[in-house]
């Protein structure tokens, strides 16, 4: 039986687990705990660290390192949602050849997609080294709003990797599939509430006759730990900066620390009512005289800081509980993954709104990497028992005249799928016709997410209205979109597999897989030395 890696490749924590003897096992990864930071840097010899070891040297060495990049991955650097995460990521991000985000690291360029590789590589040693074999077989899981570009980012990571990546699954769907193949049982329907490190997500699934069909999923994935995090950053960063008369902006240690410190209060908050914040010597005056932070925070100051954050999320639980013509009282389980689902506030408000209390059975930070592992086994068909039907998180479609979004796959259709629509064209003798495809809910184009264009040429000239041209669209069980338009009278095609424009060349991935098996990674224990010179 060849065993399959199931990775939760997430925006803070990573995990890899493999079903062993009919048992999903979580494997440890990172000097003997169970899951990885997905923190990435180099040090000055050029040596990558990873995980705990990169997390670690980040206060001295904050511009080469390289964290929570999945909120980049798949988009342009223009995007407006990218310009938003970088003004709070130290490390330094220019446009590449096609508009793509470039890390720049000790003057080399790194895709987004090399980096998220280097993390999937070493969860793969890592099981490797516990099997004591080489796994290249993977599933690995994304958040379930990830549109195609983001989707095919990860692919081009995985091959980057080594890995052969068998299928890419949605967050929830794993959490719900470990959840089921757990705790089998009668038919129910699973709302999975995900609030991850960057992402949250909300999926209601249906589980019966040993199937496991999501009927519904929305999320944001610029809604997450970091946001919470950056809550209590700022009200330290600004009670500093009232206090002392400096601005702090530009010292990227001290904002470091700071931000670390902001993450283990607010974990720490989880547990306890107040919780003191110190750090010595943060900064400098201009004078050279020392700026130490010595303060506390209160789990309800910091529950009103976050009360918009929080409320977003119910928000939008809500609304897809409504979307999937369901009420709370027909859901029957409301499943919680990912750390933040700790805070006790989270926790308190999906029970009000649903009504009970909900399970976190499953260990919430694992969960994702032991459905994803089951999936693998499943795929193997080691694991026979279950069927796994997910949906498309957006509509897609094509635009039409007057810049209008013309939907072809409705959000919510099961995976794979293949839907068609019939066009027609819009002026007498039109020769050809441009299909822009998109991806997003909004009725105009502008509102929603391009994903390419093509050209359908050598139309027949015939007066407008009667040349019929047929669009079809395909989903693989992956999210991954393939578009074709058809002349129905002449029969001529024109395809595309929507790769997205700032998806890798060939030859760059084939690059990076070379460049990368000679990588230089250091072990925990010969970059000690590195990271405390770097
Ligand atoms: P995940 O992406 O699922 O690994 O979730 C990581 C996020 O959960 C990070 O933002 C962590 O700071 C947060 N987190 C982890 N443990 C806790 C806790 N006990 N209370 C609140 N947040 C937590």
């Amino acid at each position: 039986m060849a065993r399959v890696l199931g990775i939760d490749l997430g925006t803070t924590n990573s995990c890899v687990a493999v079903v062993d003897s009919d048992t999903p096992l979580v494997d440890p990864v990172d000097n003997g705990r169970y899951t990885l930071p997905s923190v990435v840097a180099v040090a000055e010899d050029g040596r990558h660290l990873i995980g705990r070891l990169a997390k670690r040297q980040a206060v001295i060495n904050a511009e080469n390192t390289v964290f929570a990049a999945k909120r980049l991955i798949g988009r342009a650097f223009d995007d407006p949602q990218t310009q938003a995460a970088l003004r709070t990521l130290p490390y330094r991000c220019e446009a590449g050849e096609n508009g793509a985000v470039r890390i720049v690291i000790r003057d080399r360029r790194y895709a987004v997609q090399e980096s998220m590789a280097l993390l999937l590589r070493e969860l793969k040693d890592a099981a490797g080294s516990y099997f004591n074999e080489e796994i290249s077989k993977a599933v690995v899981t994304v958040p379930a709003y990830f549109n195609d570009k983001q989707r095919q980012a990860v692919k081009d990571a995985a091959r980057i990797a080594g890995l052969d990546l068998l299928r890419i699954i949605n967050e929830p769907t794993a959490a719900a599939l470990a959840y089921g193949v757990l705790q089998a049982g009668d038919e129910r329907r699973v709302a999975v509430f995900d609030l991850g490190g960057g992402t949250f997500d909300i999926s209601v699934l249906q589980i019966f006759d040993g199937t496991v069909e999501v009927i519904a999923t929305a999320g944001d994935a610029f809604l997450g730990g970091r946001d919470f995090d950056d809550r209590i950053l700022e009200s330290l960063i600004s009670r500093l900066e009232r206090e002392h008369g400096i601005s702090l902006q530009s010292d990227r240690n001290a904002i470091q620390r700071l931000r670390e410190a902001s993450e283990s209060t607010k974990i720490e908050l989880s547990d306890r009512n107040t919780v003191e914040v110190a750090l010595p010597f943060l900064s400098a005056r201009r004078d050279g005289t020392p700026i130490h932070l010595q303060t506390t925070l209160k789990r309800d100051s910091y529950e009103s800081m976050v009360a918009d954050l929080i409320e977003r999320t119910m928000q939008m639980f809500s609304e897809t509980i409504e979307g999937a013509k369901l009420t709370f009282a027909e859901i029957d389980e409301a499943i919680l993954v990912g750390g933040m689902t700790r805070t006790p506030r989270v926790h308190q408000q999906v029970a009000q709104m649903w009504g009970r209390p909900p399970s976190s059975g499953v260990h919430p930070d694992l969960v994702v990497a032991v459905g994803a592992a089951i999936q693998g086994s499943m795929l193997m068909g080691d694991t026979a028992n279950y069927v796994l039907l997910d949906v498309t998180p957006h509509n897609l479609g094509i635009m039409t005249l007057g810049g209008m979004a013309e939907t072809v796959i409705p959000k919510d259709t099961t995976i794979p799928t293949e839907l068609r629509k019939t066009f027609t064209t819009v002026r007498d003798n039109q020769e050809q016709v441009k299909i822009v495809v998109f991806q997003g809910d909004s009725r105009r184009i502008a509102g929603n997410e391009l994903l390419g264009e093509f050209v359908l040429s050598d139309l027949r000239p015939a007066p407008r209205g009667t040349v019929r041209i047929e669009v079809s669209f395909a989903i693989s069980a992956d999210g991954l979109v393939t578009v074709a338009a058809r002349d129905v009278e002449t029969g001529r095609e024109q395809t595309i597999q929507v790769t997205g424009s700032h998806s890798l060349e060939e030859d760059e991935i084939r690059r990076m897989i070379a460049e990368h098996q000679e990588d230089l990674v250091a072990t925990i224990d010969d970059a000690i030395d590195s990271v405390i010179s770097a």
